[in-house]
């Protein structure tokens, strides 16, 4: 062998997934926690879960499932069939979506489900849209299954919402799947009954699938109508992927336990796949999504409150910063301001650092007054941050008080 060829062994990381990104939001939340486990006063915005523990009757199931030997094995790859039934009655009780329990998978958090989803729908080339700014992982788990996804821009002056004009606009002969999520995370939008209707009816007319990211499905204020999209567009049960778990209603975000419901090709598909990755979900977690699930709402209704009062100080903060604008979201658990005022100006007085980006912005409030978040580069739209008020109401005065001191 001529020493200029390389063998397959110099090239030690695949090209597919050396290309893959660290998740940002995970990479920001690791960075504060170091520094308060150092000691540091840190303010945390950038975790994507909520603040309160997992309710005690699901612990309590969890610790029961622990003792009983039947969970001590595996059970099937595609998740325990009672667990499936109560996902799809569950399914049918909050969203009046109706499905059979072939059509739903469980999965290693929600985050698995997507990117299964992708791997089982997508052949190489094909196109995903994106509406941006959007969830760090979309793009990733695409690009890892082979997929383009191809971004659309909603900004603030439009509600982070997209339009279908803007949708037919990035559509292509490649194009297969639309990426869909109400309430969002980064922004906390919310598309309307009459908006999700509209997208609906041009995702029918170009005969594309639609993978819709349910998750944040309860956490949505102001009375907002909305709802389900395959219950608003019915037609589209054939080509429609719901992504779901138990990790943003439940406080669950550690347990792992995700779903996925699509018709039951696509299903087998990815449970094939899943077989060989993963199997099973870890029973004791199935049986506390189990629990959960089958329980009232009474515990995120709880969270709600807090949620709702949390975002209503944020947003009027943040807005309270020259420089920094930001509409009111009505959903999840995120403020999106648009901090392009803030660039390009002495922070902190006339001899104080500057800024030149979002990403740069994030690692000047860390280290100044050791606040927290995720900077607009990670969601495919620099020039904002992301604030997660999932923290306890102090924590969010104190650490948007420190801001405003800064920028003052
Ligand atoms: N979808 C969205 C929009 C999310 O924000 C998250 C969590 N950050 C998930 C899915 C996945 O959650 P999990 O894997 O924890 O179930």
């Amino acid at each position: 062998m001529s020493a200029s060829t390389s063998s397959p062994r110099d090239r030690r990381v695949s090209t597919r997934i050396g290309s893959i990104a660290e998740s940002a939001t995970l990479k920001v939340d690791a960075k504060a926690k170091a520094l308060k486990a150092e000691g540091r006063p840190v303010i945390g915005f950038g975790a994507g879960e909520p603040d309160f523990p997992t309710p005690d009757y699901i612990v309590e199931a969890a610790v029961a499932a622990c003792r009983d030997p039947k969970n001590h094995r595996y059970t099937p790859a595609g998740g325990l069939p009672e667990l499936k039934k109560a996902i799809a009655a569950k399914t049918l009780r909050d969203s009046g979506y109706a499905v059979e329990p072939s059509q739903v998978l469980v999965t290693n958090g929600g985050k698995q489900a997507i990117y299964e989803a992708f791997a089982a729908m997508l052949d190489p080339g094909d196109e995903v849209i994106v509406p941006a700014p959007y969830w760090t992982t979309y793009p990733e788990s695409i690009q890892l299954a082979g997929g383009v996804a191809v971004a659309v821009l909603a900004d603030e002056t439009q509600d982070y919402k997209v339009t279908v004009e803007q949708l037919e606009a990035a559509r292509t002969e490649r194009t297969k799947v639309l990426l869909f999520v109400s309430p969002s995370n980064p922004t906390g939008a919310v598309y309307t009954a009459d908006e999700i209707r509209a997208i609906g009816r041009w995702v029918e007319d170009n005969n594309l699938w639609v993978l819709t990211d349910e998750i944040y499905e309860h956490l949505v204020y102001d009375g907002v109508e909305t709802g389900s999209l395959p219950v608003l567009c019915p037609y589209l049960a054939d080509n429609c992927v719901i992504v779901n778990g138990v990790a943003k209603t439940y406080a669950m975000t550690g347990w792992r336990v995700g779903w996925m419901i699509a018709p039951t090709d696509l299903i087998k598909a990815a449970a094939n796949l899943q077989s060989h990755a993963t199997s099973n979900v870890a029973n004791v977690s199935q049986r506390a999504a189990l629990a959960a699930i089958s329980g009232d709402l009474s515990a995120v209704d709880e969270m709600k409150v807090a949620f709702d009062r949390r975002r209503k100080t944020i947003v009027a903060m943040l807005n309270e910063i020259d420089g920094v604008y930001c509409p009111m979201p009505t959903g999840a658990f995120y403020a999106y301001p648009s901090v392009k005022g803030l660039l390009g100006k002495p922070i902190g007085g006339p001899d104080g650092s500057v800024a030149t980006t979002s990403a740069e912005l994030s690692e000047i409030i860390l280290d100044k007054v050791e606040v927290a978040a995720v900077p607009g580069e990670a969601f495919g739209s620099p020039g904002y941050l992301r604030f997660s008020y999932a923290l306890g109401d102090d924590d969010i005065v104190e650490g948007i008080t420190r801001l405003q001191k800064l920028f003052a």
